[in-house]
């Protein structure tokens, strides 16, 4: 063996099978976001559409952290009027999907690179659609960025300042001031997310957050039972009101996924 491996056009072979995985790797990826998708729309669905068959006929949805793929789906099987998807600056394949759909759907589907934070570009953005609210905003695996409070990073409270990079920072989450901006752009906020049923997120790899923690899920269903009406979808179907804390509590010990709906009473 060791002789072969010394051998210059073995050598380059290994180096092109390299390169062949590698790339193999991206395609799979490519097509994991395709079936990921089909299958988080797949609960999502219920969400939009409170009975079978309801349709979308000229309402409007912001995608919040979109992944592009998602809209098209929607677009496809409920033919809103608008599907406008911001990219939390996440994902940037938007725009072949934004013209190829217009063969497919009456829908229009547009991506933009912006943030729900970036207040001015998101302004214009809504300008330029001429939307003034839209009647659905959805958070698929987003809720968790939205992060605004201070980071309670012990270390760098201690010290009184955060490094400049990011990565270390552990920012707060203010469901009641989300949840403010959320109304002030949507009539229905529908929420999709992992659960995690842990105390602290061990897996933050950036400031804006890996999940939402036990604590800060228990904070946001506190607020949002008290001021909105909550329906979930996922793990079964049931008005936040109508249960008991430790109800909710034990329901969710054993549960990965989330999926829910708020709207203003
Ligand atoms: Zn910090």
């Amino acid at each position: 063996m060791k002789k072969s491996e010394k051998h210059p056009k073995n050598e380059d072979l290994v180096e092109r099978l390299l390169e062949c995985e590698k790339d193999l790797e991206d395609y799979r990826n490519d097509l994991q976001s395709w079936t990921d998708s089909l299958r988080e729309l797949s609960v999502i669905k219920d969400a939009f559409a409170i009975r079978e068959n309801d349709r979308l006929d000229g309402k409007t949805i912001l995608d919040i952290g979109t992944d592009c793929v998602k809209p098209l789906y929607i677009a496809l099987k409920f033919e809103p009027k608008k599907i406008i998807g911001i990219n939390e600056g996440f994902f940037s394949m938007g725009s072949e999907i934004e013209a190829q759909s217009k063969l497919l759907t009456r829908t229009k589907l547009s991506f933009y690179d912006c943030s729900f934070f970036d207040e001015e570009t998101f302004r214009k953005i809504r300008e330029k659609e001429g939307i003034d609210k839209f009647d659905f905003i959805l958070l698929s695996k987003t809720l968790l960025h939205l992060r605004t409070g201070e980071c309670v990073n012990e270390e760098h409270k201690k010290n009184r300042e955060c490094p400049k990079d990011e990565k270390s920072c552990i920012y707060g989450f203010e469901p009641d001031k989300i949840f403010k901006d959320l109304f002030r752009h949507g009539r229905r906020i529908i929420v999709y997310e992992f659960f995690d049923p842990n105390e602290e997120d061990d897996d933050k790899v950036r400031g804006r957050g890996g999940y939402l923690t036990k604590n800060e899920w228990n904070d946001i269903f506190k607020e949002i039972s008290q001021k909105y009406a909550v329906n979930f979808i996922i793990p079964q179907k049931f008005n936040l009101k109508q249960k008991r804390p430790e109800e909710i509590d034990s329901m969710l010990k054993k549960q990965e996924l989330l999926c829910f709906y708020v709207e203003e009473t």
